[in-house]
């Protein structure tokens, strides 16, 4: 990688401490400055939340508008934020990456999506494909995939959902079979993002014929590389935001993978693909929290300036009425993930946490983006103005990694758990 991560990692090694990262990444360090309660980040953190912000404010902002027309994957964009550091934060040390906690990718993750959810949300997707051979990959997995990906900016993707099944996991079709040292992979994966741009895939495939086996007993997770015979993205998906983001149905048939590329082994791939969640959506909910603020940010301004019946909107009480609340969601929703990330950085099984952040921030980034284009007026309506974007780009927070409805399923079950024996 090039000089700027170099730098990153080199003042990850001098022990400046992150205060939330876990006891795996805090490198020579101990657990003693995560004791207590405090919400002021180390200069590390803030080293990493700054350089992202500018990067964002610089160089992300001014493309996004030429992006979010023609839809084109921002290649430029993921280059420039590979050389900075600025994605592929969780891959391991020994795999040539820095280790980073869930924290400290969240406040990465929230600076992108301020500068846009599309771009962000194609780095975050390398986040969730890696994530299952970073939780359960083994040593030489990790190195062969991981490692390629420290080496070059390289992207890969989550293989789940499929056009019969995306909430419920448990009714996909995608079959594998064993035949002596591979397995045979048959199916149509669909709304994969970085689907036509990764290098490689983890997919989820259902091993146990019997339609009675348990889930955690009948599919198995696989990494496949894209190139492998067989393998056939789709066109890419016209969507309604974040329109940069490449996202498509792949076609698998006949798709031969040795028995090395299984992550755990046969019949471990549901634990493994619903695993990658704790860590993954935490992250998502910084992105909607990005858009969030920025969507605050671009209304304030706006309130400052333009004028009615004589004075500025912001001294209209009903405008500023909008942007105290729309103030009082921002802020919950990074509380939420913050929470969520670090609970899970400390070794806590973070469930719980980690479907409220993303269900609020997801919620709340499409409340306040609403706002904000209400706040504009007229103005808010058109795309000559950044907060149309917003809106259409909030509403997939909703969706992706679990929906809002999902997640409330997920934070019941685990909030009555607590009352029943
Ligand atoms: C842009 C985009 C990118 C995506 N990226 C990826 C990716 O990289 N990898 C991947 O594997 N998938 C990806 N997805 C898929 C995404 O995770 C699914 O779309 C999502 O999980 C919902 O599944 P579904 O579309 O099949 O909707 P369905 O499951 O059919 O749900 C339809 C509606 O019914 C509700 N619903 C369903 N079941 C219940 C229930 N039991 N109780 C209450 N309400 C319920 C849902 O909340 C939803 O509102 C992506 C999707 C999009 C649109």
């Amino acid at each position: 990688m090039l000089r700027f991560t170099q730098a990153l990692r080199a003042s990850v090694q001098t022990g400046l401490r992150f205060q939330h990262t876990s006891p795996h990444v805090a490198l020579g360090s101990t657990k003693s400055a995560s004791a207590g309660y405090s919400f002021e980040l180390s200069e590390q953190q803030k080293e990493f939340r700054d350089t992202a912000r500018k990067f964002a404010r610089e160089e992300i902002i001014p493309a996004a508008p030429h992006y979010d027309k023609t839809g084109e994957f921002p290649v430029p964009l993921i280059k420039r934020a590979w050389e900075l550091g600025l994605m592929n934060s969780h891959i391991p040390e020994h795999c040539g990456g820095l280790g980073l906690g869930i924290f400290d990718a969240c406040l990465i993750t929230e600076e992108l999506a301020y500068g846009c959810t599309g771009v962000q949300t194609a780095i975050e997707a390398n986040s969730l494909g890696q994530m299952p051979v970073i939780i359960a990959g083994n040593n030489d997995q990790q190195k062969k995939y991981l490692g390629r990906m420290s080496e070059e900016p390289l992207m890969c993707a989550y293989c789940v959902t499929e056009p019969g099944a995306g909430s419920d996991v448990a009714g996909i079709k995608t079959r594998a079979e064993k035949k002596g040292n591979e397995y045979i992979i048959n199916g149509q994966k669909m709304w994969i993002t970085n689907g036509g741009a990764a290098n490689w895939y983890f997919l989820l495939a259902r091993t146990d014929p019997d339609p009675k086996a348990p889930a955690n007993k009948a599919f198995t997770g696989f990494i496949i590389d894209a190139d492998t015979p067989g393998v056939q993205p789709g066109r890419k998906e016209i969507n309604m935001g974040q329109r940069c983001s490449d996202t498509r149905g792949i076609t698998f048939e006949d798709v031969r993978v040795p028995k090395e590329n299984v992550l755990i082994g046969e019949g471990a791939g549901f634990k493994v693909a619903m695993g990658a969640f704790d860590k993954t959506r935490p992250p998502v909910a910084a992105g909607a929290t990005g858009l969030a603020q920025r969507a605050l940010d671009e209304a304030t301004k706006y309130a400052l300036e333009r004028k009615t019946f004589g004075k500025v909107l912001a001294h209209h009480q009903a405008v500023s009425f909008i942007l105290a609340e729309m103030a009082m969601k921002v802020e919950l929703a990074r509380m939420a993930y913050q929470r969520a990330a670090w609970e899970v950085d400390e070794g806590r099984r973070n469930t719980y946490f980690a479907s409220i952040a993303k269900a609020f921030a997801g919620d709340i980034a499409n409340q306040v983006a609403s706002d904000a284009v209400q706040v504009f007026g007229g103005n808010g309506f058109n795309s000559e103005y950044p907060v149309e974007k917003l809106m259409r780009d909030a509403k997939i927070y909703q969706i992706y990694e679990g929906t809002a409805q999902i997640q409330r399923i997920i934070i019941a079950r685990e909030h009555l758990a607590k009352y029943t024996v």
